[in-house]
């Protein structure tokens, strides 16, 4: 494919208003791509490979800075100057590339192959003079791009191409593409009939057609939650259509998407929900899901970023303690005290999440990893055993020491015994506990009640924070006026929909640090017009493509008419008193979701007494 018609593509997708127009467009630009089609889903998502593998161009902004001005003619403070204008280096270099000063004597018509080919060739420079090896093999790009190609081939190694596409809406345009083929099959066309309410003929093939599209947007989305390489995905579907989706399976080194937990309020309501359930404390640190395949160990993040570099002793302790050949585990880890037998403060750990001096911070805050579930063992694909069974394969898998041990437990249906536990959770400096139903699968990249979470309380009645996208801001006043930015407007995700509900204005919480961070790193995320996945009641004074999301601690959750979250007869859901705690290194799509948010008003205690009668 040419990437000439890959920024036509984009191009469209980026002036669309509506996500189904976007689907659409997408649908169609797969179809075209071909054996592209990896590269192409790549490209749009601003990579060069699948998370796991983290391969980066390392290209930063001063680089793209001096790319843009070695093509263009133009000397590099121009080109600075044109950016803190526009906020976006993609629309710099397009800009730049109209009005070109040089000609190139060696313009040729580019391809996705050549254009992704030379980022990865850039990935793969190291080293003295790598610098400018980047920078001649970016420059050479921008020599022959037209303007509108400039302006994405500007916005790749910056990890953003502001399209607003997100995994839902690549899958639901893969799922468009092959439900023709899906429903040739009897079986497949017997199993949708049978689900079928509408008895009307006229309105049945309209449901029969949304409803195929629906069972197999869920078979893309179980392989990729096994699997999370979409990139990978589409290409098997283009080469041997739906028997190249079968073919997918797990397997070490390729990153399973995360269970993640509910929450209740109290521990009663947990043993009414979940009767017998085993409980285990909540320590915070960081989720890792460590694969071991024979010696090799890769350790991925939540997001399935291979962070293994940052961890050499955790690998030394999975390759030491889990016996094992090829094993897929999760845990926590967490920096620990090994004299007072208490996990150090999440600031601490934090500080192990670090490109450099990794091995001197191992020394100086040595890491525990507690584990708590596992999904792969010897060959065997253990995520539907119940809950019970894989916790007693962990037992007889890996043998305990400082480094690694399995999370503290305790199997009760008795409420006292809970909330005895999650205070003493407490006490030790844990968060609190999570329980969770023995009987239950590994749930993958699934929020169900197979997992409850309970938290020390905030002050206030909200008992738990909640991550936001941020989808637009106010312009600072009066003492804030330097910052450019006096205030946030933020979203929670709606899964249904795939959209951003806004749900509160956060105008407290951040210092003027990171007052200062947030309008950098907005400005260059900023649009003109509402982008197409937010649904807002307010406008800010200006708006931004989800990207970002913070962590909000807020008083409670109350109806309002003003925002979108949750809307219905006229009333969503917002936040009182709202305050930001940090940055999450989140997706948008990884925010609270509307139906968490509803989940937590209905768990508030005042309404839960109101309620009463
Ligand atoms: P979520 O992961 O639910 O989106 P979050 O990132 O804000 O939300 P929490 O609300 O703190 O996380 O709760 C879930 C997280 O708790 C898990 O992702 C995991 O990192 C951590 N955790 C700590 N202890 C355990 C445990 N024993 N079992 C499962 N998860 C645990």
């Amino acid at each position: 494919m040419q990437f000439s018609e890959l920024a036509e593509y984009f191009h469209k997708i980026e002036s669309v208003s509506s996500r189904l127009e976007m689907m659409a467009i997408l649908s169609e630009m797969l179809k075209k791509s071909g054996k592209d089609v990896k590269k192409t889903i790549y490209i749009s998502q601003g990579i060069l490979g699948p998370g796991h593998e983290a391969l980066e161009a390392g290209i930063g902004e001063g680089l793209l800075e001096a790319g843009i001005a070695k093509a263009s003619g133009y000397p590099k403070d121009e080109v600075k100057k044109l950016y803190k204008q526009l906020g976006d280096l993609g629309e710099v270099a397009q800009k730049l590339s109209k009005n070109k000063k040089q000609q190139s004597l060696f313009s040729e018509k580019l391809s996705v192959q050549k254009v992704f080919g030379n980022f990865v060739k850039m990935a793969a420079t190291e080293g003295r003079g790598s610098q400018e090896t980047k920078l001649g093999a970016f420059s050479e790009l921008l020599n022959s791009a037209s303007p509108l190609e400039a302006k994405y081939i500007a916005r790749i190694p910056l990890g953003n191409m502001r399209l607003g596409v997100g995994d839902p809406t690549i899958m639901d345009a893969l799922a468009l593409n092959y439900v023709d083929e899906f429903t040739r099959s009897k079986k497949i066309r017997a199993q949708i009939e049978s689900a079928m309410k509408e008895k009307k003929d006229e309105k049945r093939k309209e449901e029969f057609a949304r409803k195929a599209r629906q069972l197999l947007r869920e078979k893309i989305e179980a392989k990729y939650n096994i699997h999370s390489d979409l990139g990978e995905i589409a290409e098997r579907l283009a080469e041997k259509g739906l028997a190249g989706l079968e073919e997918i399976s797990m397997k070490p080194g390729s990153p399973i998407r995360p269970t993640l937990a509910e929450r209740l309020p109290s521990a009663e309501q947990i043993i009414e929900k979940l009767g017998k359930c085993i409980v285990e404390a909540k320590y915070d640190g960081f989720r890792v899901q460590v694969h071991k395949k024979g010696n090799d160990v890769a350790i991925y993040s939540r997001q399935s970023e291979n962070v293994t570099h940052m961890f050499p002793d955790l690998v030394d302790a999975v390759r030491e303690r889990v016996r094992a050949k090829d094993a897929i585990i999760e845990g926590e880890a967490l920096a620990y005290n090994s004299v007072t037998q208490q996990p150090l403060p999440f600031q601490v750990t934090i500080q192990r999440k670090r490109k450099y001096n990794v091995e001197k911070m191992a020394e100086e805050f040595p890491l525990r990893l507690f584990v708590f579930d596992v999904m792969y063992l010897d060959g065997k694909n253990t995520m539907n055993l119940p809950f019970i069974e894989r916790r007693k394969k962990l037992e007889g898998a890996i043998s305990q020491n400082e480094k690694i041990a399995l999370t503290d437990a305790i199997e009760t249906n008795d409420p006292k015994k809970l909330e005895e536990f999650f205070l003493a959770s407490i006490e030790n400096g844990l968060e609190g506990i999570i329980a969770k139903d023995p009987a239950a699968p590994y749930i993958a990249g699934a929020r169900k009640y197979a997992w409850i979470k309970l938290k020390r309380s905030y002050k206030g009645e909200l008992n738990d924070s909640v991550d936001l996208a941020i989808i637009g801001y106010y312009k600072g006043r009066g003492k804030r006026t330097k910052f450019g930015l006096g205030g946030l407007l933020c979203a929670a995700y709606n899964e249904q929909e795939d959209s951003f509900q806004s749900i509160t204005k956060i105008g407290t919480g951040m210092s003027e640090q990171i007052l200062a961070e947030l309008e950098e790193k907005l400005s260059a995320t900023s649009e003109k017009e509402k982008p197409a996945r937010v649904d807002s009641g307010l406008s800010p004074d200006i708006w931004v493509k989800p990207f970002y999301v913070i962590e909000v601690v807020a008083d409670e959750i109350t109806r309002s008419p003003t925002h979108t979250a949750g809307k219905t007869g006229g009333q969503g859901y917002a936040l009182r008193f709202p305050r930001m705690i940090k940055f999450r290194e989140k997706k948008p799509e990884e925010a609270t979701t509307v139906a968490e948010i509803e989940q937590m008003y209905r768990n508030q205690k005042s309404v839960a007494l109101e309620e009463k009668p």
